[in-house]
């Protein structure tokens, strides 16, 4: 059958298409013979990157790599064909081959599985389809994979062990971030592994081939339609429809068969569900990439000798030039930022997370420094792990550290662009004298680390600082009414958090244990009818995280002071935690456990003091106020005091309180019931509603010490 060219008016002749034929089998040839070229490229890489395994130089050689674009970037000029295209191909080249020789490096993702399950969103051939089978291909592994209808369930598939590796977009250089994915990061206990990118080509691709004029509807993800709103108002009959991913759309119209629609989506996709394109490259911008991140259950250990990248979660503290500080301690230490992004936090308005990436390893010394120094300066850090870095603009990557930052440098940091050599020892440019040494077993809260308080800030309400606050209610939960009620009068007395204990550590089995997530409940609904954050111990690993959706404020109790993986795990998460004082602790004790939640990156400690044992019985514990004075003056942390089981004795409690206000403390935990003669717990030191009220009025009177 004679061929017939679109748009061709004279049919081609039997010799035409011979010509056409042979011309077409070179081509092939040619093809085959480029592929080869790449697959023996890519062996005399592997070569080069075994060699390179046994030394301690770093994989990535930026010299060798820009004489090897320079090189083939003078052959293109020579052959005559397009010296861009030829620094896109080699550029592509050469970061296939990096990945290919850190994998010599480091076991990969999997520590050395070779096939791996890997979840996504969307259907089959959906871009992070075609991104996490690039990513494992670059790594020669195999995978199984399973698309998902949110971002959501692709990482619930991950945490519970369904699949190895979840493959999610974070960004598109032209429609931004991918605020859901950001916000998993934030919320789940998983860790950047891997990154990959993936050009966005998109395609327009019908069941047949029709004119355009004919096509009356276009389905695609938002992002497609928006991608493409240039070529698609030069379809003006069409209406476009929003669907949940690209390749779902070219899959609903293969689908439907209906010769009147077509969808965007890529080429890989539309040609899988055997559909005709009929325009290709419909992108408003040319260069349009997505960028990927590849997730795991447990961080993954890179040798440092692989160029990486290490992102995080920072959430400032509440003072003037938070950030700046932040940014100063990462480029005190020469590591430059790719990338600075803002989020509101979650029930904060007007309050901001950092997501933050940074050239380097968190195995190589300079960076463990600077995330030291985060640890003090930010109030929460979650380190999302260090990965192979495979997105980085070339600029970004310095053949060596500028010795002095300049004035642009300054306002780039301040603007929130990549800063680019050490910072100024101090804000004002001011020299710094040596710190002070700090102690060992807890450097993070020792005061040598940080010479201003610590405020802790649960909604409105700091805590530390100059301000005094009053946390107030039941030992435990016990009704509703209970609950309420005492919220209501503590509130109208002035307290600032309604406490309630919901999981109790009692000393004996037989007592009462507490609602548990029951009365989380009816301990949640008081605060928020009278408008208080409350607090509410944790005794477990596992109860923290449920717990912390409805808590503002998470306490470790005297008996779990030392519950080392307790302590860590609310280490973990961007919550205020009140940490008791142990029955028989020292202050140094003490202050090493919140150490442990400090070095997890969750730097909002309050710290309880709740009487210790000693050979004294008239009292169920001996409050040990001088703690308060000798706590203001080794740590930045915030200390309250309570002198409900500092006591033990209702009596004894409001002057052990006005005493404690007297003494320097920034505030109180005080136990208040409704009808202390019968509470299921502590009744003997819980105050009646009179006496909370007097103990309130009496606070008023004392004078703080001046600071
Ligand atoms: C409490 O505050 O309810 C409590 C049990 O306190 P502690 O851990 O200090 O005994
Ligand atoms: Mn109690």
């Amino acid at each position: 059958m004679p061929y017939t060219g679109v748009g061709s008016v004279t049919p081609m002749t039997d010799q035409d298409a011979d010509i056409l034929a042979r011309l077409r089998l070179e081509l092939d040839e040619v093809d085959n013979g480029i592929v080869r070229l790449i697959a023996r490229r890519l062996d005399l890489v592997g070569l080069i990157g075994r060699e390179k395994a046994g030394g301690a130089a770093g994989i990535r050689d930026a010299d060798r790599e820009r004489q090897v674009l320079e090189r083939v970037e003078s052959a293109a000029r020579e052959h005559g064909f397009s010296v861009p295209l030829a620094r896109k191909i080699f550029t592509e080249i050469i970061s296939h081959s990096l990945a290919r020789q850190a994998a010599f490096l480091s076991a990969g993702p999997q520590g050395g599985a070779r096939e791996v399950g890997v979840a996504f969103q969307g259907v089959a051939h959906a871009y992070s389809h075609l991104a996490a089978q690039k990513y494992l291909g670059g790594l020669g592994l195999a995978g199984r994979f399973r698309g998902f209808r949110t971002f959501a369930e692709a990482v619930e598939a991950l945490t519970s062990g369904a699949a190895d590796l979840a493959v999610l977009p974070i960004e598109n250089t032209t429609a931004g971030s991918i605020n859901q994915v950001y916000d998993l990061l934030r919320t789940e206990e998983v860790h950047i592994v891997g990154e990959e990118t993936w050009r966005v080509d998109h395609c327009l691709a019908a069941p047949h081939d029709v004119p355009l004029t004919s096509i009356r509807r276009v389905l695609s993800h938002p992002q497609g339609i928006e991608q493409c709103s240039q070529f698609l108002r030069s379809m003006p009959h069409a209406e476009a429809r929003s669907y949940f991913d690209t390749a779902e759309a070219l899959k609903a119209v293969a689908d439907a068969g209906d010769p009147s629609q077509a969808a965007i989506g890529s080429l890989e996709a539309a040609e899988a569900y055997g559909l005709v394109v009929l325009r290709r490259a419909i992108s408003n911008q040319e260069e349009n990439y997505t960028r990927f991140v590849v997730l795991a259950r447990e961080p993954q250990r890179l040798d440092e000798r692989i160029p990486s990248k290490t992102s995080l979660i920072l959430t400032t503290r509440h003072e003037r030039g938070a950030l700046l500080r932040c940014l100063e301690a990462l480029a005190a230490q020469g590591l430059s930022l790719t990338k600075l992004e803002s989020r509101p936090l979650p029930g904060r308005p007007w309050e901001y997370m950092f997501f933050i990436d940074i050239e380097g390893n968190v195995a190589e010394e300079r960076m463990a420094a600077a995330l030291e120094e985060l640890r003090v300066r930010a109030l929460y850090i979650k380190v999302l792990g260090s990965y192979p870095a495979r997105a980085t603009a070339p600029e970004a990557q310095p053949a060596a550290v500028k010795a002095t930052p300049t004035e642009r440098d300054r306002a780039e940091i301040l603007a929130g662009s990549a800063p680019t050599g050490p910072a100024p020892a101090t804000t004002s440019g001011a020299p710094v004298s040596a710190p002070p040494p700090r102690s060992s077993h807890y450097r993070l809260a020792d005061r040598a680390a940080r010479s201003e308080d610590t405020i802790v800030r649960v909604g409105d309400l700091l805590i530390g600082g100059t301000g005094f606050i009053v946390m107030a209610g039941p030992c435990a939960v016990e009704s509703e009414t209970q609950i309420a009620q005492t919220a209501r009068h503590v509130r109208d007395r002035g307290a600032h958090v309604l406490r309630g204990g919901v999981f109790k550590p009692r000393t004996s089995p037989y007592a009462f244990q507490g609602l548990g997530l029951d009365g989380l409940d009816l301990l949640a609904r008081a605060g928020q009818a009278v408008g208080m954050p409350i607090i509410t111990e944790v005794m477990a690993v596992e109860q923290v995280r449920p717990v912390a959706q409805r808590a503002d404020i998470l306490q470790i109790g005297a008996r779990n002071m030392q519950n080392f993986n307790l302590l860590r795990e609310v280490g973990k998460l961007d919550r205020p935690v009140l940490l008791k004082r142990g029955l028989s602790s020292t202050i140094e004790e003490w202050l090493a456990a919140a150490e442990y939640v400090l070095a997890q990156g969750n730097g909002q400690v309050i710290l309880c003091e709740r009487g210790i044992r000693t050979f004294e019985s008239a009292t169920r514990n001996t409050l040990d106020l001088s703690a308060v004075a000798v706590l203001k003056e080794r740590t930045h942390l915030p200390v309250i005091v309570d002198p409900s089981h500092g006591t033990g004795k209702r009596s004894y409690v409001a002057p052990m309180a006005w005493a404690a206000r007297a003494a320097g403390a920034h505030g109180l935990l005080v136990e208040v019931h409704p009808d202390p003669g019968r509470a299921l717990s502590d009744g003997d030191q819980s105050l009646s509603f009179a006496e909370f009220t007097v103990l309130m009025e009496g606070l008023a009177t004392v004078t703080p010490p001046r600071r």
